[in-house]
């Protein structure tokens, strides 16, 4: 069973000519196989702590570790933390002019696995993959998030998730900008994953609807920069009732 470890993160961003501590001594342990909830108000550092995992350039690790099994994740080069198995799907993902979707798909895959999948069980694989989530087939033949919709972007990712068999996920506000039929599209496609994959999930969001249909096993409250409060499920209920109130006051 893979484990993530992160360990006392802090990180900062250069804005305005200024160092800004955004990561305040972030402390988590994600395990395969359990789904991790990260819940917290706007502004709170929730995106930059799924970049800074990501090996985002802009975001200076200033201290603390992030460890897949033992081994430093904050040393690989973004490939390198693909095929150790950690996913990242990014709140705004990035284009990829002339790259299509099926290409890309297959190229992350090589990468992955060390090896090209077989041609026609590939292609047999995404066009499955690609019904459950209810997508066109044409959708394989585009250029990677050219002139994606939101909704596109989020099935993407999913689809990503479902083909990339990945260790750990994790995935940044992938509830945003969707409506209810893409939530729940989307949500299956996450249960999917978790279900057959053994997949360590870290799911990154503001809102607590997404947690309808994803029933996580860990609830953390992130205020100021670092994790303030963990609990289960019903930390989640607590918080669609209440609110980020108690925590926003006097802290970040
Ligand atoms: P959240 O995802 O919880 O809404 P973010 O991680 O996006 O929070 O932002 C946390 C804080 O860090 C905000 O004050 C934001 O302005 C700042 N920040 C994040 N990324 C950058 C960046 N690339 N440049 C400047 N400031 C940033
Ligand atoms: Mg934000
Ligand atoms: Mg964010």
């Amino acid at each position: 069973m893979a484990t993530l470890e992160i360990r006392d993160l802090h990180v900062t961003v250069e804005a305005d000519n200024a160092t800004k501590e955004i990561l305040k001594g972030v402390d988590l342990t994600v395990k395969q196989g359990e789904t991790h909830a990260i819940m917290g108000p706007n502004g709170s550092g929730k995106s930059t702590l799924a970049y800074s995992l990501a090996g985002h350039p802009k975001y200076t690790i200033t201290s603390g570790t992030v460890t897949l099994d033992g081994e430093n994740v904050l040393e690989m080069e973004v490939d390198e933390r693909a095929r150790a198995g950690v996913f990242l799907a990014m709140q705004y993902p990035v284009e990829v002019p002339g790259v299509s979707v099926s290409n890309f798909l297959r190229t992350s895959a090589t990468a992955i696995r060390g090896e090209a999948p077989k041609l026609r069980t590939w292609v047999k694989e995404v066009k499955e993959a690609m019904e459950r989530l209810n997508m066109d087939p044409s959708f394989a033949e585009r250029n990677v998030n050219e002139g994606f919709s939101g909704g596109e972007k989020k099935r993407h990712e999913i689809l990503q998730l479902e083909l990339l068999k990945p260790k750990i996920a994790i995935l940044d506000e992938t509830d945003s900008g969707l409506d209810v039929d893409a939530l729940r599209i989307v949500s299956e496609g996450i249960n999917r994953v978790r279900e057959n994959g053994d997949v360590g999930t870290l799911l990154v969001t503001h809102y607590t609807r997404i947690l309808r249909y994803i029933k996580p096993d860990y609830v953390h409250v992130f205020a100021g920069g670092r994790i303030v409060e963990s609990g289960g499920a019903e930390l989640a209920d607590q918080l669609e009732n209440e609110g980020y109130d108690k925590y926003v006051k006097g802290g970040a």
